[in-house]
């Protein structure tokens, strides 16, 4: 038994857009001379590299997985937005929703990405695996039914959940956003669910504008199955994991679910350029501690970490190089060049008062 690490060389070629950084070039955006959007290869690619220079990578179990099939996406997925989707990908690529281009072979390509979170919730559930990792590219969490957004182009962890469901294997899931940005997809595809509490860690105020209220605590069977943390810009280390600790784990723990998935962005770390967050690689190790923690004790261990965001080329792999290492155990690490860095730039005592005060807050209209 291992920790699996699903990932493929395929999902880096997702490509396309007319964008400068988050805006579509036109009017007064000049084009960038280099790269469009920020969700580029880059920081996944520098993450399997850098894992394969220290040697984690020969510690865990790599594999592959096929494109998801039709009948997985149509669990989630309207026939006609696929339809859509596959005809634009065949033509050459272009766009359906907001800053999600893609070029031709991008719909194989989501499949393949979805394909590599239903692969790795099934050899968990299975017991082939311990728990695993899926270096999934494009990302999923934003994507509805029908509208693709914030660079997402199918649910890969819906897919995921309803392909386990529809095989039996597991019946009640947790899914833990801590993307930067909040799980809206997510939220709305089990808002009226209560087999899925859906738990979104995310900046205040960030995208999508509209969504992400802690208020919004789902719909019928699935009220109270849905938790929003909006925590103020600058939240740090201290802050993240007082939250874990206080909020998100006693959920999770009253939810007693049979799989845990976490929507794993980086894009809270540091140097983000889409984000105002102060998390560091460590912030990311203790709360997959934690994480895995709350696995052992409540679902035999069972835990998918699912990649979502995180823009920083040069962070983001030492980010995910120390999940990496909580998730499977190992003692190959890769040092943080830019710990004493943020560790002087963490919030002072007084400003972590204050983000206590408001997570206890949050937690006080749950
Ligand atoms: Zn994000």
């Amino acid at each position: 038994m291992a920790t699996g690490f699903f990932w493929d060389e395929k999902c880096f070629w997702h490509a396309g857009g007319n964008y400068a950084f988050t805006l579509p070039i036109g009017g007064h955006v000049q084009p960038l001379a280099a790269g469009g959007l920020p969700e580029s290869p880059e920081t996944k690619r520098r993450l399997k590299n850098l894992m394969d220079v220290t040697g984690l990578s020969r510690a865990l179990d790599l594999r592959s997985a096929d494109e998801a099939t039709r009948e997985d996406l149509l669990r989630v997925h309207p026939a006609t937005y696929l339809d859509a989707f596959k005809s634009l990908s065949d033509q050459g690529g272009g766009e359906l929703g907001r800053r999600t281009p893609f070029a031709q072979g991008g719909y194989e390509i989501a499949a393949l990405s979805a394909g590599l979170a239903v692969a790795a919730v099934d050899a968990v559930l299975r017991g082939d695996l311990d728990n695993a990792y899926a270096l999934s590219r494009p990302p999923g969490h934003h994507c509805l039914p029908d509208f693709p957004n914030g660079f997402c182009l199918l649910a890969n962890i819906a897919i995921a959940i309803e392909a386990a469901k529809a095989k039996g294997m597991a019946n009640r899931f947790v899914v833990l956003d801590w993307d930067v940005h909040h799980g809206n997809g997510t939220e709305a595809i089990f808002y009226d669910r209560d087999d899925v509490l859906t738990i979104s860690l995310h900046q205040d105020g960030n995208y999508p504008l509209d969504t992400g209220a802690v208020t919004d605590r789902g719909r019928g069977a699935g009220e109270g199955y849905n938790i929003n943390l909006p925590l103020p810009a600058g939240a740090g280390h201290t802050a993240y994991l007082y939250a874990m600790d206080s909020i998100v784990i006693p959920q999770i723990e009253a939810f007693d679910p049979d799989l845990i998935i976490v929507a794993c962005g980086f894009d809270a770390g540091a140097t983000d350029p889409l984000a105002r967050m102060l998390a560091t690689a460590d912030t990311f190790r203790q709360m997959t501690l934690r994480i895995k923690a709350a696995a052992e004790k409540l679902c035999g261990g069972r835990l998918v970490l699912v990649h979502e965001g995180g823009y920083s080329e040069v962070y983001v792999p030492f980010c995910g190089h120390a999940t990496l290492e909580a998730l499977s155990g190992s003692r190959i690490t890769a040092a943080d060049p830019m710990a004493e860095a943020l560790r002087v730039r963490q919030p002072g005592p007084r400003f972590d008062a204050f983000l206590k005060g408001e997570i206890d807050h949050l937690a006080s209209l749950l």
